[in-house]
C-alpha cells in the first residue's frame, strides 16, 4: 500500500505520506488507545461532498470523551482538516479516517500524561465487500466470537481496542469462506458485523437491533432508518434473536465503508430469494442517489470540501 504523492494532516501540518510516523512506544501502540472515524466523500455534479461530516466529528468527541481523551482542536477546526485532506489531495471519492490517539510519554497503563495526537489521512476505496456483492448480495456466518457486555467495553465509543474483538470475527468468517461475519452479543441476540450494522426486513417491515445490544450507533443505520421512513417503512429497533435472520425476506448491512450491502446467505441458509432483495434495493438506490447528489440535500447531509 504506497500512496507517497498523498499528504495526511498530524496535528495540525500537512505532512508527506511517507514522514506520517509515531514512536514504537506510543501509548497507543501497546494498549489500542485510540478513538477514530470512518467517513466518505462522493463526487457528484457539483463537487465532491463528504456525507454527514458533523456526525462523524462528534461521534469522535463523544469517543474520545468516553475515555477522557482530549481532543486539542475543537470540532469545527476538524471539519475544516477532513475538508482540507481531501482537497489539498485531489481526491474524487474517498474514505477519510480521522484518528486521535495517545502518543508517546510513558508505558504504564495510565494514559493521563501521554499527549493527544490526532491525524487525518484519506484515499480511494471502492465498495468494502466488493462490488459483485453489492448487487448480488454477499455469505456471511455468526461468529463464535461475541460482542463485549456493556460493562466491559463501550460499544458507542469508536475506540482502536475494540476492533481487535471485531478482528476475532473477520478473521473466523474468512477461515469459513464468507464474506463477513454477523456477532451476536453477550446474551445471544443479534449485534452487527465486524465493521456493519445489520438490517432485517419482515413483511415490508425494517428491523434493525436496539443501541442494548452493544452495536456501534451507526451513521449510515441512522442514514437509512431516515430514508426507509420517509419512505414509508416502519423501522423498528427492538432486540433480535440469531434465528429471525434465517427467516427474514431480507437482510442488509449498513456501514460507511460497505454502505447498503445486500446479504445473500447467513450461516449456509438462503436469505430470501438468494439475492440482492426488493427493499434492499430500493434503499440501496436511494443512498446513492442522496450521496451522489442525484436529489435534492434535504437532510443538509452533504459538506462541500
Ligand atoms: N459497526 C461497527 C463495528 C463499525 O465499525 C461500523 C463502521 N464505522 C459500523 C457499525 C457502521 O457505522 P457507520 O455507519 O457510522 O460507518
Amino acid at each position: 500500500w504506497d500512496d507517497t504523492a498523498s499528504k495526511i494532516w498530524v496535528d495540525g501540518d500537512m505532512v508527506d505520506w511517507k514522514d506520517a510516523k509515531i514512536h514504537v512506544l506510543s501509548h497507543v501502540v501497546h494498549y489500542g488507545t485510540s478513538v477514530f472515524e470512518g467517513i466518505r466523500a462522493y463526487k457528484n455534479e457539483n463537487g465532491v461532498a463528504v456525507f454527514r461530516l458533523k456526525e462523524h466529528v462528534q461521534r469522535l468527541f463523544d469517543s474520545a470523551k468516553i475515555y477522557k481523551m482530549e481532543i486539542p482542536f475543537t470540532q469545527e477546526e476538524i471539519q475544516e482538516a477532513i475538508l482540507e485532506v481531501v482537497r489539498v489531495n485531489d481526491l474524487n471519492g474517498c474514505y477519510i479516517r480521522p484518528i486521535a490517539f495517545k502518543g508517546y510519554g510513558q508505558l504504564g497503563v495510565d494514559p493521563s500524561s501521554c499527549p493527544v495526537n490526532v491525524v487525518i489521512a484519506a484515499w480511494e476505496w471502492g465498495s468494502y465487500l466488493g462490488e459483485e456483492g453489492m448487487a448480488n448480495g454477499v455469505d456471511i456466518g455468526v461468529s463464535s466470537w461475541r460482542k463485549p457486555a456493556p460493562d466491559t467495553f463501550p460499544a458507542l465509543a469508536k475506540c482502536g481496542a475494540n476492533y481487535m474483538n471485531s478482528q476475532l470475527a473477520k478473521l473466523e468468517a474468512i477461515d469459513n469462506g464468507y464474506d463477513e461475519a454477523i456477532m451476536l452479543d453477550y446474551e445471544g441476540h443479534v449485534s452487527e458485523g465486524s465493521g456493519e450494522n445489520i438490517f432485517l426486513v419482515e413483511d415490508e417491515k425494517l428491523f434493525t437491533p436496539a443501541m442494548s445490544s452493544s452495536n456501534l450507533k451507526g451513521i449510515t443505520r441512522d442514514s437509512i432508518m431516515t430514508v426507509a421512513r420517509d419512505l414509508g417503512y416502519e423501522v423498528i429497533e427492538e432486540v433480535i434473536s440469531r434465528e429471525r435472520l434465517y427467516s427474514a425476506n431480507e437482510v442488509f448491512f449498513t456501514g460507511t465503508a460497505a454502505e447498503v450491502t445486500p446479504i445473500r446467505s447467513i450461516d449456509h441458509r438462503t436469505i430470501g430469494i438468494g439475492k440482492r432483495g426488493p427493499i434492499s434495493e430500493k434503499l440501496q438506490t436511494a443512498f446513492f442517489e442522496i450521496v451522489e447528489a442525484k436529489v435534492e440535500d434535504k437532510y443538509g447531509w452533504l459538506s462541500y470540501i
